[in-house]
């Protein structure tokens, strides 16, 4: 290998070969074969290009430059995939962090700070239950993991213990230190950068998030011989609440967002009337407060119905935001490098929101094509790619040197 050529993009489509499905369908789970070799792959180019390389007991990567002073300037994103996705999410930001140091160590020798990678194991939550699995070992925040399966009834620690297996017979173990700050690169995975013809995007805060499940009870009876007038139908109780809130979430205004995007009718037959329906709702916002709002009217609509409905509130996630002088460094690193940004809050959740529980964090996106993710048709181009690169570079190098 060439290694003063290696590119974010070659890096990206290399890991894009670790795939349980053809190519470029991306199918890589946490513990799976495929995310095996990723994981060995890029701890053994970051031997190749002299950085200490270790992996915790999760089967996060730990890439490591030594600096003169105590404390390690952090960066670093996921290498596990939603089910059928694309090449981008989690890798661009392994990859750009990786290239980011080489390139450093190269132009500028010996940090002042340890300049410290993080390749977390897992963050989609795509097989077992759980989120950020990687990131919060790394914080000391992991919650009990021992009843932990996945769809099929595959333990989490064997799966673990499987897949680590091969790559702790290679690579020593170790622990990341704690963070003296956190840099993550992304994909936008969203259209405003590309509508707005904006080069990258500056996270201002991790949105606030809940969710919901609403059971509304009928009764389910013949769709023949019940005149409309005596019927209980939980779907057109149902339909009229995810109206009433459709209406509720326009008044709010964006970038507030509201979605059901699971609905279940039961007995779910053309000839019964729907005597049971189960819907999911999904609400974020960079301010919570906006939440609590929205929630109060969901309460008081339901309260006013003669029909039993019940509400159940499963996540109610706080907004996280991104350290102010790390946005006014990256702001004006921006100028400097004649990019164009914008500041914008993301709705989706990413590691950084982890990583911002312990220390200063900075969260910077490159555009997304038509603002496709989790997809195969998930696209960004090589240039844009680089540029975020060049950004993300230059705001450790004012780190950690
Ligand atoms: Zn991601």
């Amino acid at each position: 290998m060439v290694q003063s050529e290696l590119t974010v993009h070659d890096i990206i489509e290399k890991i894009a070969t670790f795939t349980n499905d053809p190519v470029p369908q991306i199918t890589r789970l946490v513990y799976q074969e495929s995310w095996t070799q990723a994981q060995d792959y890029l701890l053994g180019l970051a031997q190749k290009l002299g950085m200490d390389v270790a992996i915790d007991e999760m089967g996060n990567g730990i890439l490591t430059i030594k600096g003169t002073k105590e404390g390690a300037v952090t960066l670093g994103s996921h290498i596990d995939s939603v089910v059928n996705a694309g090449k981008y999410d989690g890798v661009y930001g392994v990859a750009a962090a990786i290239v980011s140091v080489k390139e450093l160590v190269e132009q500028y020798g010996q940090p002042t700070y340890d300049l410290q990678v993080l390749i977390f194991s897992e963050e989609e939550g795509s097989r077992f239950p759980m989120n950020f699995s990687g990131s919060l070992n790394v914080i000391d925040a992991l919650p009990d993991i021992k009843q932990l399966q996945d769809r099929e009834g595959f333990s989490f620690i064997e799966e673990r213990e499987k897949a680590l297996a091969p790559l702790k017979a290679k690579f020593p173990i170790g622990k990341a230190q704690m963070p003296i700050s956190f840099a993550e690169i992304h994909i936008e995975q969203g259209p405003v950068l590309e509508i707005k013809q904006k080069q990258i995007g500056l996270v201002t805060g991790i949105v606030a998030q809940k969710k919901f499940t609403v059971t509304i009870n009928g009764e389910a009876n013949h769709a023949g011989t019940t005149p409309m007038s005596m019927r209980k139908d939980a779907f057109k109780h149902a339909i009229q609440l995810i109206t009433y809130l459709e209406n509720v979430a326009q008044q709010i205004g964006e970038p507030f967002v509201y979605t059901v995007g699971e609905i279940q009718l039961s007995p779910n037959v053309v000839n019964v009337i729907p005597g049971k329906a189960v819907f999911s709702i999904d609400v974020r916002h960079i301010n919570a407060e906006v939440l609590d709002d929205f929630e109060e009217k969901l309460q008081a609509y339901v309260a006013k119905q003669e029909t039993m409905i019940i509400v159940e509130r499963w996540l109610n996630e706080p907004s996280e935001k991104m350290d102010e002088g790390f946005l006014s460094l990256l702001e004006e690193i921006c100028h400097d490098k004649n990019s164009s940004y914008e500041k914008m809050a993301s709705g989706a959740g990413h590691d950084t929101q982890v990583m911002n529980l312990v220390t200063k964090t900075a969260l910077l996106f490159v555009p997304s094509r038509n603002g496709i993710s989790h997809s195969p048709y998930e696209y960004t181009t090589a240039e844009d790619l680089e540029r975020g690169k060049e950004i993300l570079k230059e705001f450790i190098y004012r780190l950690a040197y």
